[in-house]
């Protein structure tokens, strides 16, 4: 599987705001989806995914901005982890709207979300972080 990098070393408190949000909503699903499919928590893969995911919601160029990831014209996650993110929500989004009503209605609000026309400019979260330092 390539670089191991278990849960515990992602940076808890690297987003914040719509941002971490975001990523707590992944996390949800995703063990939802491992505990079906592959019997675990969060598997290697699982695990491997989320830390993706994290990585690229801090680099997102929209920032707390962003609109929901499926309509976006960038489509940054590496094919592998963007097909395994399709599955876990077909899988796991009617789940969520029953366990997790607000995170759902709150994604469903961002799908509605248009994109703007031109790339912002320092909206990332990265670059957020990196001006407070
Ligand atoms: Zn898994």
């Amino acid at each position: 599987m390539g670089n191991k990098q278990p849960l515990s070393q992602n940076e808890p408190d690297l987003l914040t705001g719509k941002l971490a949000e975001e990523f707590k909503t992944i996390t949800l699903m995703t063990t939802l989806y491992c505990k079906a499919h592959h019997q675990k928590e969060n598997c290697e893969d699982c695990q491997n995914l989320l830390s993706h995911a994290q990585q690229k919601l801090d680099r997102c160029v929209y920032g707390q901005e962003k609109p929901a990831c499926k309509l976006c014209p960038i489509h940054c996650y590496k094919p592998h982890y963007r097909e395994l993110t399709k599955v876990i929500m077909q899988y796991a989004g009617p789940k969520m709207l029953f366990k997790h009503p607000i995170l759902t209605i709150n994604h469903v609000i961002k799908g509605l979300k248009k994109f703007p026309e031109k790339l912002p400019v320092g909206l990332s979260n990265y670059h957020q972080r990196k001006k407070i330092k």
